[in-house]
């Protein structure tokens, strides 16, 4: 096929966004997919169809135990499962069509099949044909690649998933009945998401995290507040305890899990879902022949500051590279490297990438944990305002959590905004953008926020921060 300026290989939101992006600087551009529907993991399999069941199932759960505190009266709720999960499939359905209407308006070239490296410049693309495409292979030829591949769920050696009984995320957004008893191991984004999701619509849900404690990339006071409210929404958590085995039946998952000391106990599950983290997916790709760079212990691409890997005209962006794996975090990095090709300064500012557990209530992150700055030796001022003293989550019947302010003693510098409680997700844009400028905690405090609304508790635990800190 006749050249392109960029050929990027995967079509999630690093691929994508960054494709889009290329095209709209009047790049020549491919973008090789090999699942039918595009969007990557994130839309596919990942942050849409897990947000469109939390969603589902905390309605369910308000209907079923908020509501009556409102005064409205719905008598029996009755789960429909099967219209639950045709609406998830729908709302994937309509985004990942969005993602193919977009990079077709941007005059993308989508590639339908499966993409190896051949040579520095080349892409060679094979297709098992299907719907509407023929069987074959093509090579692209491309001044510049992108790689954008993404991740797979890692399997843990002694009970690797057998997509029926012992199950990853993907297994886990579709099952055709609720469990009555679900295992998780790992107590991370994803076990604590679909444990939700399913702990909510009936499930018995037990939480083996081998840590400490869960969500162990929060900031501890918020951890642990999520941990509590988790509880008394019936999850189960075993900490510091390992699966050492698992085996599956016909009727369920016998599981052997090791505490501390070694303690050894035994659990029946009807399903085991394995939640341990991802890996970057690299296989078949073709790196080493074309001398693409990978870290021995991560696996991951190694790349420069603006995403160009150890052949100079291969470029790698997202779950692929070093860093969270996020969707916001890969599209901005895919925006920030085409920028870069086409001469514009693209950066990502990696001190304020957001970061949401999207649990009930939900935690939301930006900046330093209260530990990563005692780890620092930072003189520090914490600012913490309850849920409780704001009006509108009064309100609304949400007044559970707090947010929490982290700025510099002497400066009073925002250096870390964490929020556990209603509507977290989107209170946390302000915070974003506050870090995101170097804004103080006066600064924060000082803003007027409309009353009354959740927003306001940003603005008071910013104020007690700012007491101590600085000029405040
Ligand atoms: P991906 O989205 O993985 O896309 C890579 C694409 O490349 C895939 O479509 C794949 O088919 C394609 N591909 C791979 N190899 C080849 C090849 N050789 N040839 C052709 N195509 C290829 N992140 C958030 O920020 N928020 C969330 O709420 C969130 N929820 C999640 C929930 C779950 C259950 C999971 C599993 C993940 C979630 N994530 C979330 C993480 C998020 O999905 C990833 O960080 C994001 O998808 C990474 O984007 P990417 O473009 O790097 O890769
Ligand atoms: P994770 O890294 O979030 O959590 C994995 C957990 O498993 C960790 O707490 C770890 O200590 C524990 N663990 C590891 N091995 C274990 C073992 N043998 N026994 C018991 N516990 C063990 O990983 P995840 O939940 O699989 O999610 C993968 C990635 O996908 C996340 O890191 C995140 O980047 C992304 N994701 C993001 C969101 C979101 O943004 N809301 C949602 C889902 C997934």
């Amino acid at each position: 096929m006749a050249g392109f300026d960029l050929v990027v290989i995967g079509a999630g939101p690093g691929g994508y966004v960054a494709a889009a992006r290329a095209a709209q600087l009047g790049m020549k551009v491919a973008c090789v997919e090999r699942e039918e529907r595009l969007g990557g993991v994130c839309l596919r399999v990942g942050c849409i169809p897990s947000k469109a069941l939390l969603d589902s199932s905390e309605l369910y759960a308000a209907a079923g135990e908020r509501l009556a505190e409102h005064g409205v009266g719905v008598g029996k709720v009755r789960l429909d499962l099967k219209t639950m999960l045709a609406r998830k499939d729908r709302v994937v359905a309509d985004l990942t069509g969005a993602v193919q209407t977009l990079l077709e308006r941007a005059g993308v070239e989508i590639v339908r099949g499966n993409a190896r490296l051949a040579g520095p410049n080349g892409v060679a693309v094979e297709s098992a044909g299907g719907k509407g495409r023929s069987k074959g292979a093509a090579t692209l030829e491309a001044k510049a690649v992108l790689l954008a591949t993404g991740s797979e769920p890692v399997d843990v050696r002694a009970f690797p998933a057998d997509g029926k009984r012992i199950v990853t995320s993907t297994e886990a957004l579709a099952f055709d009945a609720v469990p009555k008893r679900l295992g998780i191991v790992g107590g991370g984004y994803i076990g604590l998401e679909l444990g939700s999701v399913w702990a909510r619509l009936g499930s018995e849900v037990t939480v083996i995290e081998a840590l400490p404690r869960i969500a162990s990339t929060a900031d501890g006071q918020v951890g642990r507040a999520l941990e509590r409210s988790l509880k008394k929404q019936g999850l189960s958590f075993r900490v510091k305890t390992r699966v050492v085995e698992a085996k599956a039946s016909a009727r369920g998952v016998k599981a052997v899990v090791e505490g501390e000391e070694g303690k050894q106990e035994s659990f029946f599950f009807d399903r085991l879902l394995v939640a341990v983290g991802r890996r970057p997916l690299t296989r078949g790709l073709g790196l080493e022949e074309a001398g693409v760079r990978v870290d021995d212990k991560t696996g991951r691409v190694r790349v420069d500051a603006a995403y160009r890997t150890s052949v100079p005209t291969v470029y790698a962006v997202g779950d692929l590279v070093d860093g969270p794996m996020l969707a916001h975090k890969a599209s901005a990095e895919g925006i920030a490297a085409v920028e870069g090709l086409a001469g514009l300064p693209g950066e990502v500012s990696y001190d304020a990438v957001p970061s949401v557990i999207y649990t009930h209530p939900e935690v939301a992150s930006v900046g330093l944990t209260e530990e990563q700055v005692k780890a620092r030796g930072v003189a520090y001022c914490s600012g913490v305002y309850p849920f409780g003293g704001n009006g509108r989550a009064r309100c609304a019947g949400e007044a559970e959590g707090f947010v929490k302010v982290l700025a510099h003693q002497a400066s009073g510098r925002l250096l870390g905004v964490h929020i556990v409680g209603p509507r977290a997700s989107d209170l946390l844009a302000e915070a974003v953008l506050a870090v995101e400028l170097g804004a103080s905690a006066q600064a924060l405090a000082r803003t007027v926020h409309a009353h009354p609304t959740f927003g306001e508790a940003l603005m008071e635990a910013a104020g007690v921060a700012a007491r101590c800190a600085g000029d405040g």
